[in-house]
């Protein structure tokens, strides 16, 4: 259970990203629907416990994050908007150096999740290729595996369909459906229908505030 009080955030400049975001999310696939400038990404890093707020706090199963990052990023996976991508290695390999930087040591226990998250996206067959030479389908797949190494129980992914043609972003709208099963999962985009496919509950952002929350039907009809 994520609950997260009072967000505000400015930055400097002056443009104040989240204004007191309030929301409390259960698991399956919570939605963050807005316009571009809405304040999304900064609520998700926020999450991610990348980024600071100015104020407020968010509680992971009575965990503040604000307080405590690195309890949070123990049970969190990160799919952020572009991933870097490194030219030459491998997918496998890349793979298995993110587990690394994720903190697991044991070889054995890596190769087992690299081989298993593999196949579970789908890339088992490409392991060998490196990822810049991916499509954008496979690359969005590939952040998936890298957000689910460790076996995290909630991930933040950040509007992940922008440039995928509709049979990739069906296949990773399937995925993200499996895997939101059994974990939450925070998804933000500016596609309404994405919403109301796959998520259970959804809010409405807007120049940092929540404008709507509920139901996706629900929110969708006021729109
Ligand atoms: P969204 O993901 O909904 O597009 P963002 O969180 O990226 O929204 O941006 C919210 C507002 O904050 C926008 O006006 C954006 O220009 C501004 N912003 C985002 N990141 C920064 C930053 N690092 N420095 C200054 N302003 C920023
Ligand atoms: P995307 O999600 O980006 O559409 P795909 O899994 O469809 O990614 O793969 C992209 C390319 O790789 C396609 O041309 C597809 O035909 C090919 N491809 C997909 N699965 C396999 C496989 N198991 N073996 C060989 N090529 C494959």
């Amino acid at each position: 259970m994520l609950s997260i009080t009072h967000l505000s955030k400015t930055y400097p400049g002056g443009v104040r990203a989240l204004d007191g975001v309030t929301l409390d999310i259960g698991t399956g696939i919570f939605g963050l629907l807005g316009p571009n400038g809405a304040g999304k990404s900064t609520l998700m890093r926020t999450i991610a416990a990348l980024q600071e707020p100015d104020q407020g706090s968010i509680l992971w199963d009575g965990t503040d994050i604000v307080r405590y990052p690195h309890l949070v990023r123990q049970v969190l996976g990160y799919l952020p908007q572009d991933f870097g991508v490194y030219p030459k290695i491998s997918a496998e390999r890349l793979l298995d150096h993110m587990a690394v930087l994720k903190g697991l040591r044991d070889k054995k226990e890596r190769r087992r999740q690299v081989d298993e998250l593999l196949e579970r996206t789908n890339l088992a067959w490409c392991r060998r290729q490196a990822v810049a030479q991916f499509s954008g389908g496979m690359r969005q797949r590939f952040g998936i595996a890298q957000a689910l190494l460790g076996d995290p129980r909630l991930i933040i992914v950040d509007e992940p369909t922008a440039g995928l043609d509709p049979e990739e972003r069906n296949r990773f709208h399937n995925l993200l459906g499996e895997i939101g099963e059994n974990i939450t999962i925070v998804l933000s985009t500016h596609i309404v229908e994405d919403v109301r496919r796959l998520c259970g509950k959804a809010a409405v952002m807007a120049g940092g505030k929540v404008l709507l929350e509920g139901r996706p039907d629900h929110l969708v009809e006021q729109l």
